[in-house]
């Protein structure tokens, strides 16, 4: 199999997106070398990485719970993992040893956060799908941060796809993720990982320690009481469901407006952003003087431009719309078309 028909495979199977990263560029640049997640740690016969993306359904970001969310973002995990089982396995039964990777792995030594031994987001940059955010997801300019990824390592060698090098991201002058974000976390193309957790993460691995810690330390009174808590309810939850644990947050995804899907069904839903302050909006402002003052910015430094768009941003999500409007009027004109004869009848 050559990467045309590793790609061709994948979409078959319903990956919304499908691109091809080279092992030896993702050894060669990890996300923090102070602390690689590389597929030579995982296997040192890894020569590419297929990166396969699912969209989550647009509708679940117009619901009024976060738990809708949630709950399609299990099934659109597991889905996910099935596209990526099958191509696994096609490869293996053409002679190419083939695995794929846990998508949501948190592996605790590594910065005692969620960080797995392979980071998705910057698989997928690696892949040619798209770049980060200011909020560090990966936007991809189809769907925006509204996806998931996981990787095929394969010992086959096949024609990587190229990193873009244009910003999808619209950056500081636009800051709506900043201004959603109901805890804080996001940074200048940077994320404070613990701040996010309180609210993506309710009752992740941190709120289920500080539960069990609390009820071994309580006296009597505060083991019943703690027995009834709705901490209690919300890692039953997790445990059967996975709702709570992960992706509790929909707020970042949800007003990214990077993306058709968000042009046909969020603009309207999510314009306004109920969560935005004059403090960060202040905040936006000063990250965009700090760019155009070409201050020191962790998240743009040297290292990480590469997943930034080192070209910075160049219209893509205007140019995108303009396109996008263009197509809907023409549609419009067609159905017009076709509903005059029954008018006239
Ligand atoms: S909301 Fe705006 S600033 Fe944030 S990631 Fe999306 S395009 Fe970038
Ligand atoms: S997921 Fe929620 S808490 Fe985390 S950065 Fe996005 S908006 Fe903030």
């Amino acid at each position: 199999m050559d990467a045309q028909q590793v790609k061709e495979l994948a979409k078959s199977l319903g990956a919304d997106l499908v691109g091809i990263a080279s092992a030896k560029t993702l050894n060669a640049f990890p996300p923090d070398p102070l602390w690689p997640q590389t597929p030579e740690l995982i296997s040192k016969s890894c020569k590419s990485v297929i990166v396969v993306a699912s969209r989550i359904p647009v509708a679940a970001f117009r619901a009024k719970s976060g738990v809708v969310v949630q709950y399609m973002d299990m099934l659109v995990l597991r889905r996910m993992d099935k596209i990526a089982y099958r191509i696994a396995d096609a490869l293996e039964k053409e002679g190419h040893p083939s695995f794929v990777t846990a998508a949501q792995e948190t592996d605790w030594d590594f910065k005692h956060a969620s960080y797995g031994r392979l980071s998705t987001r910057h698989m997928g940059i690696e892949a040619g799908l798209g770049t980060f955010g200011l909020e560090v997801n990966i936007l991809t300019p189809e769907f925006g941060p509204r996806i998931y990824l996981t990787g095929i390592l394969t010992d086959l060698e096949l024609e990587p796809d190229r990193i873009m090098t244009e910003q999808v991201c619209i950056g500081e002058s636009c800051s709506r993720c900043l201004h959603s974000c109901p805890t804080d976390a996001v940074k200048h193309f940077g994320i404070d990982k613990r701040k996010c957790a309180e609210a993506a993460q309710e009752f992740g691995f941190m709120t289920s320690l500080a539960t069990w810690e609390r009820f071994i330390d309580g006296d009597t009174e505060q083991k019943k009481e703690a027995i009834r808590s709705r901490d209690i309810y919300g890692l039953w939850q997790g445990l059967l469901r996975v709702v709570g644990s992960f992706g509790d947050c929909p707020r970042c995804l949800a007003v990214c407006p990077v993306g058709n899907d968000y042009h046909a069904h969020l603009s309207s839903e999510q314009k306004v952003i109920p969560e935005k302050t004059p403090e960060k909006v202040a905040r936006g402002k000063a990250f965009k003087q700090a760019r155009k003052d070409g201050d020191e910015i962790d998240g743009l430094n040297q290292w990480n431009r590469r997943w930034v768009g080192p070209d910075g941003y160049q219209g893509m999500v205007a140019r995108q719309m303009q396109e996008f409007k263009k197509q809907q009027a023409q549609r419009a004109s067609e159905n017009k078309f076709k509903r005059e004869p029954e008018d006239i009848s």
